[in-house]
């Protein structure tokens, strides 16, 4: 049960002017620029960040550099290391709700998930991967008699990690736990209208015992701080998520300055394939009208096209539209809200407009697609529902990334099929049916990297999470995503 006096106490909490976190210490941009962070919920001025600049993430680069050579992280003996991000995550339980409440305040998602799928996942993250420290060991491989071939796990030094604005906790964490565990360094930039709860994250670091320099954060624009980390010739590994656009833009930084690999968690297009046979069809109705509305629909899995058997297709889509109509949209701070903001203005006008796209392509909008809670001075958009969408519609392919769900119908198997790839995305995905060959058979026919079964969004940090085709390469959570940030040395020995 969520605590609505006590969200609504520290709703009121004024927020200092916050600065970057370089070395330790809480130093302005260098240039002395600052952003004027705006929230989603009211359109009100909530504070200001850092701008930062290439000079900053040069300190920082510098800082996390010197921190890991010196070996006061990296050489850390595991025990403490492990100790330390457990303490971390302690600190994150213990400020979870003030946590989740200035999460919300910057980006608008509603507090019963923010609270669950921010500091509570966050600190999840953080103690799998700190058990992982003491757990996950190199190799000896089966050499030749007479010698001995070791291969050791290290650090690959300086990580840089940008993170986007729908769930900076979350997804900045599945990226600095790895990283931190292995024993890197991390330079960090969130998203420049949703860096408030990663800031105090850092603190939190440095509160749980994390030394000086190993995890810095620069705040500021992503053309002038993320581009200059991408640039970095100090920068081992990026991890990013984020979109294609910038996807593409960090592989270019790479490929002019130092090569360094870059994992990319990159957008999708995740396909609902029900069935005619789908165990419960009201439940499934559910599932796929909260897979797509909550957080109006800014949840890089969303599950934005629903791909129904025809011979169902107009009662299915009638209970989805119900639902979407019923669900809460308002003020992200109530507890019983479901759909919370729209991150920004930029992002509400795109939402808008591919809904105009697509009804000038021949879809029928059912509900929603129209801004709502003007009055407020937030960013609202109701629900929409778009039926009769083909293949070929500018809304099938597109990310939307807002609170918009597609219909389009099949008739066999194999169309189903055909249908859930036919977009460059691969990112997750679902099949809702009673018959346990069709389950198989169209899991292992969609290239996507999450798939369910008559569910959808199932999350656990022991499970990969990455995409295939244009969505991304590499994986976040698991031991798997522990690789992105080890090289694998191989030391030979002749006995
Ligand atoms: P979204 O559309 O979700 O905002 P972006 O890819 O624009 O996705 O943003 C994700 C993160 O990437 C943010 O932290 C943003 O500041 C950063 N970013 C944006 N443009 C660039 C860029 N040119 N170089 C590096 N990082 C960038």
């Amino acid at each position: 049960m969520l605590d609505q006096s006590a969200i609504d106490t520290l709703r009121g909490n004024e927020i200092p002017p916050q600065s970057n976190f370089i070395n330790g210490r809480w130093r302005d941009a260098s240039g002395g620029g600052i952003r004027d962070v705006i929230s989603p919920i009211d359109g009100a001025v909530l504070t200001s960040i850092a701008d930062g600049t290439a000079d900053d993430v040069d300190a920082a680069v510098a800082a996390a550099r010197a921190a890991f050579e010196d070996g006061r992280w990296s050489r850390m003996a595991p025990a403490q290391r492990k100790k330390i991000m457990h303490r971390f995550a302690d600190l994150i339980e213990k400020n979870a709700l003030e946590l989740a409440v200035l999460g919300v305040r910057d980006n608008g998602t509603e507090i019963s998930m923010a609270l669950k799928a921010e500091p509570g996942s966050a600190a999840g993250t953080i103690r799998y991967y700190a058990e992982a420290i003491d757990k996950v060991a190199g190799e000896i491989a089966p050499t030749p008699d007479g010698t001995l071939a070791l291969v050791h796990r290290e650090p690959v030094g300086v990580v840089g990690v940008i993170v986007p604005w729908n769930f900076p906790l979350m997804i900045g964490t599945w990226k600095i736990a790895p990283a931190l565990a292995a024993g890197n360094s991390v330079v960090m930039k969130p998203a420049e209208s949703a860096s408030l709860s990663l800031l105090k994250l850092a603190a939190l670091a440095q509160e749980a015992g994390l030394p000086d320099g190993v995890l810095n954060v620069v705040t500021g624009k992503g053309s002038v701080v993320g581009e200059a980390i991408g640039l970095h010739m100090g920068v081992d590994v990026l991890a990013f998520t984020g979109s294609g656009g910038t996807g593409r833009r960090l592989l270019d930084y790479a490929a002019r300055s130092n090569l360094k690999r870059c994992y990319l968690e990159l957008g999708g297009k995740s396909p609902n394939v029900v069935f005619a046979d789908a165990p419960d069809l009201e439940f499934a109705a559910n599932v796929c009208a909260n897979g797509i509305f909550r957080n109006s629909g800014q949840v890089c899995i969303a599950g934005s096209r629903l791909i129904v058997e025809r011979s169902i297709h107009a009662e299915f889509t009638r209970r989805v539209t119900e639902i979407a109509e019923t669900m809460a949209i308002g003020d992200p701070l109530q507890a019983d809200t479901q759909i919370g903001a729209v991150h920004s203005e930029a992002q509400l006008a795109q939402n808008l407009n591919f809904v105009g796209i697509a009804e000038a392509e021949g879809a029928t909008c059912l509900t929603g697609g129209k801004r709502v809670r003007e009055e407020t001075g937030g960013t609202y958009m109701s629900p929409a529902v778009l039926d009769n969408v083909t293949p070929e519609a500018t809304v099938f392919q597109k990310e939307v990334f807002g609170p918009v769900l597609t219909v389009t119908p099949f008739d066999t198997e194999e169309e189903a099929i055909r249908l859930a790839n036919a977009t460059e995305f691969g990112l997750a995905g679902a099949v809702w049916t009673s018959n346990l060959s069709t389950a198989h058979r169209v899991t292992k026919g969609i290239r996507s990297g999450l798939l369910h079964v008559n569910t959808y969004g199932g999350s656990d940090v022991t499970v990969p999470m990455g995409g295939m085709k244009q969505s991304g390469n590499g994986v976040d959570k698991s031991l798997h995503a522990l690789d992105k940030y080890v090289d694998l040395k191989t030391v030979w020995m002749k006995l």
